[in-house]
């Protein structure tokens, strides 16, 4: 299978290559050349599976036997997988109302990312060890992305990791999840800014060819192909957990920031699956905005307590206009080329509608709707939500509210977090919990990282750091 860029210059990548590449040179970013379909017979058969076992089914569909023998990736899912601490890998809870959820953050670093990031690090080690070269990756990170990455690469021999984290705009436990682990291979920065400041620097020196290709950086942000085709599996396993018939349409509702879970979503829909999807964002609504009216336009990141998703820019939209364009790549670069040159561009009417048929709606909650809603869910079911999570549980109670429970749809909100990571928010929302063993011992480990002011060249500082490991693994292997 080959995969080319959303803005048409790139084409024909091997799946490698689209691992390894982060932004595609045209500045766009990569999705395969057709997505495979699946029929409904299929789908059925697949509805007594367990996550692994799904993930042996769909994974191939993406992964050729040129680009990793079946049964090594069957080896790498497993190896990955079993990182999880809950046997199903993602449970469900069914509470009140008829309230599903599907609990996606029984990983490492105990959010979401860690199912896509414990596969995308066994993807790096295989081909690393092949092409025995050494690689960096880059990561900016508005909380969940960093720990996770970490985790899958730390004490890896081919891999370094160079972290950028938003001091002091995450929680406590976020940021302990990354400064804690002190291994050869693992550099954090904690930057004076928001996740969209930091992110700039990165996207500079990715974008920066020549250095790029010379210290062979590598992106594992949303915009990893990796990250996207792992995280359909989850659509797949919550269809059929609610509808094993495989007779209705399922609703999955999405706590959403830069969009790399509901595209997933948007790539299991267009392989078939009946789900449609409801995005619940934060006081940072670009992506209602964009999905409501066709107004992409940035403004200024507000701190919520849902801080994984206080971002302006979700990169994953521009994918999400490729699906629903057919792959209109001339749309795409002239959308693209306007936002990056005004930071707002507005979407033609018929790309906005054929999108809302997948994204039927959207929700933005304020901070009190994340804390009433997650008092509510406790009084009713004691129950803890995470913030993120919570915004998904806020459109649900909502939507019971004007049109009462049943409107025939069935419905999951996703789970993005365990609520143990935000212990700030818990504590804003009311309740008291203790903290769990886990926190505690994390929260005694010695921390190491580096930290970039207000006033200093944050590009400049991480070109030397690039330049620095770069020579350090050239002094390791000599
Ligand atoms: C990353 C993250 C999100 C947002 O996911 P996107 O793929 O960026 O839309 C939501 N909740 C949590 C807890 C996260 O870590």
């Amino acid at each position: 299978m080959k995969f080319n860029s959303t803005r048409g210059i790139i084409k024909g990548l091997s799946l490698e290559d689209a691992i390894f590449t982060g932004y595609a040179e045209d500045g766009g970013i990569l999705l395969p050349e057709t997505i495979p379909q699946i029929t409904l017979d299929q789908l059925k058969a697949w509805s007594s599976l367990s996550y692994t076992e799904l993930a042996k089914q769909i994974i191939p569909m993406f992964v050729t036997e040129e680009d990793i023998p079946r049964e090594t990736l069957n080896g790498l899912l497993d190896a990955a997988f079993s990182t999880f601490t809950h046997p199903e890998v993602a449970p469900f809870k069914h509470l009140k109302d008829n309230l599903n959820v599907m609990e996606l953050f029984h990983g490492k670093t105990w959010a979401f990312k860690d199912l896509a990031l414990s596969c995308v690090g066994q993807f790096y080690n295989y081909f690393c060890a092949k092409r025995k070269q050494h690689f960096i990756i880059l990561v900016g990170t508005s909380g969940d992305t960093g720990s996770a990455a970490i985790e899958a690469v730390r004490g890896l021999k081919w891999v370094d990791i160079i972290v950028l984290l938003p001091k002091g705009r995450i929680s406590e436990i976020q940021e302990r999840q990354m400064t804690s682990v002190i291994e050869d291979n693992v550099h954090v920065f904690r930057v004076d800014g928001t996740s969209d400041d930091l992110d700039r620097p990165v996207k500079n020196v990715l974008s920066d060819v020549e250095f790029k290709r010379q210290h062979r950086l590598s992106c594992i942000n949303s915009i990893n192909w990796a990250r996207i085709m792992i995280q359909t599996v989850h659509y797949f396993y919550a269809y059929l957990q609610i509808c094993p018939s495989c007779d209705n349409e399922v609703q999955i509702i999405v706590p959403t920031g830069a969009c790399g879970n509901v595209m997933s979503g948007c790539v299991a829909r267009k392989m078939g699956l009946p789900v449609q999807f409801v995005c619940a964002v934060n006081k940072n609504d670009i992506v209602s905005r964009t999905i409501s009216s066709g107004d992409f336009s940035m403004t200024e990141v507000t701190p919520t307590l849902a801080t994984a998703m206080d971002i302006q820019m979700p990169y994953n939209m521009e994918r999400i206009w490729y699906l629903y364009s057919n792959g209109d790549t001339k749309l795409i670069r002239k959308l693209m080329q306007e936002f990056e040159n005004n930071s707002k561009t507005q979407v033609p009417e018929e790309l906005a509608v054929q999108v809302r048929k997948a994204i039927v709606d959207t929700y933005v909650g304020s901070d009190d709707d994340v804390r009433a809603t997650m008092k509510r869910c406790w009084d009713e079911n004691g129950y803890v939500l995470c913030p993120h999570t919570a915004l998904a549980v806020a459109y649900y109670y909502d939507k019971m509210k004007r049109s009462g429970a049943s409107d025939g749809v069935p419905s999951v909100c996703i789970a993005t977090a365990s609520a143990a990571k935000f212990p700030e928010a818990t504590k804003a929302a009311g309740l008291t919990l203790s903290p769990s063993a886990d926190v505690i011992t994390l929260l005694s480990k010695p921390t190491r990282s580096e930290d970039m002011n207000k006033g200093e060249n944050w590009e400049e500082m991480l070109r030397k750091k690039i330049e620095e490991v770069t020579q350090n693994f050239e002094n390791r292997k000599t």
